[in-house]
């Protein structure tokens, strides 16, 4: 197979599901890390409180370490936040901290609240020295403001969908949504990718989630299936995606897989009354 290749203008995509423990995560750490694995420069932005993707990236992110909390209340720069990754050379991240917690409530007051991310992205991207291929946002588990300058800065929303019980339910509301965000402040959002996470093709009820949600996602579910993986589940407590904790594993894998077919589809082509931003 011929490695595809790298996108000619950043690619940043929000992995989004107001549902926690689906899988964001995890697949925001280890798609970022299967990406740079294949040449590609990535940046995650860690915009959970919580700071798990932090963690498994290996970069610290105790309270007092410059974050993506400073880049939202314009305090800082993304290039001052920035740190490269202890999983790979070409991987580097916006680590959260635990005064993320607070943002959702401070940012209602201040000027362009839902653009903040955007304005400091753009600024970054147009300004670094290193050309960035991806940037995956990582969401916290709901639909509030943080969640809000994630769409308003990203072209792509990747959902990751947990095989399990109740997997549909509460996506129509994520993507009412994603079509408002659409409307009034980022016309350019597009549902590029849908990834089935946490499979377990040994239940009936894992592959009629699958086949129910190719139903209704006919272009966007990766054909890639991430299956449910002990190493996929142990990496972060040992600060490290998937890849660097045992990079034959299944899971590591179905990482690198999935990072193939999103490359491969590249960009997905804006509509046709899209001004071009
Ligand atoms: P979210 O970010 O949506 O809250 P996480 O990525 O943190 O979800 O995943 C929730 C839990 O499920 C974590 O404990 C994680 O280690 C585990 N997990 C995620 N993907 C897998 C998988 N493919 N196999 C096994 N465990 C997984
Ligand atoms: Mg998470």
């Amino acid at each position: 197979e011929a490695p595809s290749p790298l996108p000619e203008l950043t690619r940043v995509i929000t992995v989004s599901n107001q549902k926690g423990g689906v899988g964001k995560t995890t697949t925001t750490v280890n798609l970022a890390s299967a990406l740079a694995r294949r040449g590609a420069n990535v940046l995650v932005i860690d915009l959970d409180p919580q700071g798990n993707a932090s963690t498994a990236l290996g970069v610290p992110h105790r309270p007092e370490v410059t974050s993506v909390y400073d880049v939202l209340l314009g305090e800082s720069g993304i290039s001052d936040a920035l740190q490269r990754s202890t999983d790979h050379q070409r991987l580097f991240c916006v680590p959260s901290t635990i005064n993320l917690a607070g943002a959702e409530i401070e940012l209602v007051s201040l000027v362009a609240r839902e653009q903040r991310l955007r304005t400091a992205l753009q600024s970054f991207l147009s300004s670094s020295d290193r050309f960035f291929h991806y940037v995956f946002i990582d969401c916290p588990p709901s639909l509030g403001l943080l969640t809000v300058n994630a769409f308003v800065a990203a072209d792509e929303v990747l959902i990751p969908i947990q095989c399990e019980y109740y997997a549909l339910e509460g996506l129509s509301q994520l993507l009412g949504n994603i079509e408002l965000i659409q409307k009034h402040l980022n016309p350019r959002l597009r549902v590029s990718t849908i990834l089935l996470t946490m499979y377990d093709a040994r239940t009936n009820l894992a592959q009629e989630v699958a086949q129910e949600v190719r139903e209704h996602f006919a272009d966007e579910v990766l054909d890639a299936v991430i299956p449910r993986s002990v190493r996929v589940s142990e990496a972060p407590s040992y600060g490290q995606t998937v890849h660097a904790y045992d990079s034959r594993s299944i899971g590591a894998l179905a990482y690198l897989e999935a990072a193939a077919e999103i490359a491969g589809r590249g960009a997905p082509t804006p509509k046709e009354h899209d001004d071009g931003r």
